[in-house]
């Protein structure tokens, strides 16, 4: 019996990323946790968080968490602050996190996706809120001691909040590599799951299918489960998949038995494959937030929220559309060549070149399947490709003789051929190029073999 089709997942997901700008979010020491040479190199009193230090936003940190806001299609509010979360953890030395509580830089988000990869074509994905906030301290464990580098301390940490629109591992693994894309269009950051500059925490609940909600509402709405469990430590898009697929199976065994699953958070083992509890609801914190003293709340004018749209460059999604109108290329390979500003910029500056126009498919084709490397500059690239796309010169006497001791040699292939098995023939066009080592034109040895194949007897 198929009892699982009765349920439906209900995922939600916090994203965090890291930005990559030249200093952190609050003071003026250097954003470069990866690249440091020795463990905290990069401090001063606000990162360290010693008492009467006090905090400078970084501006350019938060104009580039507007434009994930925008690209994410959110509204970007006119007013909006900083608050406190309180919590005590050594990674944290102040006792308290600069984070936004109440009124985030940016709310109310859509993504459409569309991906080749999805089921079900293009999808609607809503996002809650993106919201800045500071990084803590890294801990490292060695032995039985714990260290603490404040590089990573104070770097600008952007979360992006998503409804729990998702009931599929597939979905959320190709919304969060759409966003990884989006994010890495903008330049803001390198969205980097391994080294931890894009970590993802999907909070994951059962619901059983087909019960509604008491609410009126013209549309019919699900009552969402009476609880969520959040997985942590993932590290990859392929996890995500593998910590959601676990959780869903466990959650539905446990609903299956009359019981309600524990509202907790777990971490994701990649060794074992599976999640496990870390924190129960009993000792869930309350973060005390209140607005943050030492800095100012903001006002944003019109005109700054309209620059920060324009400063936009054209993203993955619009860019598949305009590859395939303007250079009239697959849906697919169009979706290929966007995945990669740097690849898709290439393959535009080549299709738009004086030398080769219109050849939109061509050029898309050497590319994707890596006939010259996109690593020449445009000229070369330009030059190579003409080469590559002009008939070869095929040896008439040769191409006769080859014909004639492939059709001589193939006789099973020709039978099958008169029987009206016509697909054959491309393999004896390839057995004729082997013979001439490639020196000849394709379609000129189809079109002989053709015609010798009409006229030569059974
Ligand atoms: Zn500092």
């Amino acid at each position: 019996m198929n009892t699982s089709s009765v349920y439906i997942p209900v995922i939600g997901l916090e994203i965090h990323v890291e930005l990559k700008t030249n200093s952190k979010m609050f003071c003026g020491c250097k954003n470069d946790p990866f690249n440091a040479d020795k463990p905290n190199i990069y401090t001063c009193p606000v990162c360290l968080g010693l008492p009467g230090a006090l905090p400078v936003p970084n501006k350019k940190a938060i104009l580039w968490m507007q434009m994930i806001g925008k690209a994410l299609g959110c509204e970007l509010p006119k007013h909006s602050k900083f608050d406190r979360k309180h919590y005590s953890y050594p990674d944290l030395p102040k006792g308290y996190q600069i984070s936004q509580y109440d009124e985030p830089f940016a709310i109310n988000g859509k993504v459409l996706l569309r991906s080749p990869h999805l089921k079900g074509g293009i999808k609607e994905f809503h996002i809650t809120r993106v919201h800045m906030e500071e990084d803590t301290a890294k801990l490292v464990h060695e032995g039985d001691n714990t260290l603490v580098d404040f590089n990573r301390s104070s770097v600008p940490l952007v979360e992006i909040v998503t409804e729990p629109d998702f009931n599929d591992a597939d979905d959320v693994k190709a919304f969060l590599e759409e966003l990884q894309v989006i994010i890495r269009y903008l330049g803001v950051s390198d969205a980097d799951m391994e080294k931890g500059s894009m970590r993802l925490e999907p909070n994951i609940s059962v619901r059983v299918d087909g019960r509604q909600s008491m609410v009126d509402s013209p549309e019919p709405r699900f009552e969402l489960p009476k609880y969520k469990v959040e997985v942590k430590n993932i590290n990859s898009f392929k996890f995500v998949k593998a910590a959601i697929e676990y959780e869903v199976k466990r959650q539905i065994e446990i609903l299956e038995k009359g019981e309600t699953p524990k509202q907790e958070t777990r971490g994701y083992d990649d060794v074992k494959g599976g999640t496990y509890s870390q924190r129960t609801k009993e000792d869930a914190q309350d973060y005390r937030y209140f607005p943050e003293p030492d800095i100012p709340p903001f006002e944003f004018t019109d005109e700054y929220i309209s620059d920060v749209e324009k400063s936009l460059p054209i993203l993955p999604s619009a860019r598949i559309d305009k590859f395939v109108k303007e250079y009239g290329i697959k849906e697919m390979d169009a979706f290929i060549l966007t995945r990669d500003k740097k690849i898709a910029d290439y393959f535009e500056s080549i299709v738009t070149s004086d030398t080769i126009k219109k050849a939109g498919q061509a050029v898309a084709n050497v590319i994707i399947n890596k006939k010259i490397s996109t690593s020449l500059s445009v000229d070369e690239f330009v030059k190579k490709f003409v080469e590559l796309s002009k008939p070869v010169e095929t040896d008439a006497n040769l191409l006769t003789e080859s014909v004639a001791a492939v059709l001589k040699n193939n006789q099973k292939a020709v039978e099958e051929y008169k029987k009206g098995k016509i697909t054959i023939i491309m393999f004896l066009v390839g057995q004729v190029m082997k013979q001439m080592k490639g020196k000849a034109d394709a379609s000129t040895v189809k079109k002989t073999l053709e015609n010798e194949l009409k006229v030569a007897p059974l």
